[in-house]
């Protein structure tokens, strides 16, 4: 049997004090890849968390070879503040950082803020000895679940069809930038020569049932393809590649109240399919919204800018434009 263990790294921040980070440590004892599954480096991120509880549950069952390393609140400091980023307004965006997006701060810095002094004691304690890395984040319920992965790298491409999350956003074109520049930490492992993956799990500030087995679903496959446990990857066709579809929107095409049909983003609609209403606040109108295409629902729900951190901006009132929904179809190769 495997042995698990809580190991912990130590922080060491700005005002003197420190904090621990736990981790689930799962070896086998037997020689193979050493997979680090991460969440909640932003602290309103926590379907990840749960995900990783189970899948240290299954690891400590089945796991062959290797090690497996489980640790599910990266930033500890933003989860105790429940926002995205240590010391936030309300309302303020995640754009707006100064300094502490933890996930632009990889490898850390033990002298820097007290963001970086988290990633430098997760860096140096635990990623940089391992050899594959699945960050888990969410974004918000308005856009579908998806894997991101680097176009360059045509390894990623399979990986991301056995994570088997329904889309998958090719991240192109990105500028070579200087090693030492801070980055996310998928992008320090991929300039090592490893292997990582992004999941965007969808909700946040809430725990989703089937965004968690999502979740676990795509570290077991990772971990059965890596070679670590038995079985095969339980896949979930298609996998579809956003760099290649086409794709058509639908906007409010009046002011209203939008009401959702009971259809959700990962899903398949066909074309005229009912995605909602509007009720107008002028007349009273009843206006039908219906899919224009068939495919995959990538985007739904009325949400305007900064939806990710203000309750007005995921307000369902739809201004006339306003973006409701996107679906996607993969091109015909
Ligand atoms: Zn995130």
């Amino acid at each position: 049997m495997p042995t698990v263990t809580v190991n912990r790294v130590t922080a060491h921040l700005s005002d003197g004090s420190r904090i621990d980070i736990p981790y689930w440590d799962v070896n086998s004892g037997k020689e193979g890849t050493f997979f680090l599954v991460i969440a909640n480096q932003h602290g309103n991120e926590v379907n990840g968390c749960e995900a990783i509880r189970r899948f240290i549950e299954v690891a400590q069952r089945k796991l062959k070879k290797g090690r497996v390393v489980g640790l599910p609140f990266a930033n500890r400091l933003a989860l105790h503040q429940r926002r995205p980023h240590i010391n936030m307004a309300p309302e303020q965006p995640y754009g707006d950082d100064r300094g502490h997006n933890m996930n632009r701060t990889w490898p850390g810095d033990p002298n820097g803020n007290d963001t970086q002094r988290l990633s430098h004691a997760i860096h140096e304690g635990i990623a940089k000895h391992a050899d594959a890395v699945l960050d888990l984040h969410s974004w918000s319920r308005f856009t579908a679940t998806a894997s991101i992965i680097k176009a360059d790298k045509p390894e990623l491409y399979e990986l991301a069809r056995v994570a088997a999350i329904r889309f998958v956003r090719v991240v192109k074109g990105e500028k070579p930038e200087p090693q030492d520049k801070p980055s996310t930490i998928t992008r320090k492992f991929l300039e090592a020569g490893k292997l990582a993956i992004t999941i965007e799990l969808a909700t946040q500030y809430a725990i989703v049932e089937h965004e968690v087995q999502r979740g676990l679903r795509a570290a077991l496959n990772i971990a059965k393809h890596l070679g670590l446990m038995e079985g095969e990857p339980e896949l979930d066709e298609p996998v579809i590649f956003l760099d290649n579809v086409e794709e058509e929107q639908v906007k409010a095409p009046v002011d209203g109240l939008f009401v959702e049909a009971p259809v959700a983003t990962w899903d398949r609609v066909e074309k005229g399919q009912k995605l909602g209403h509007i009720i107008r606040d002028d007349t009273l109108e009843v206006v039908e919204i219906l899919s224009p295409r068939s495919g995959w629902l990538k985007e739904f729900g009325c949400r305007r800018e900064h939806c990710d951190v203000a309750l007005p901006a995921q307000h369902p009132y739809a201004s006339k434009g306003d973006l409701l929904a996107s679906v996607v179809q993969p091109r015909e190769s």
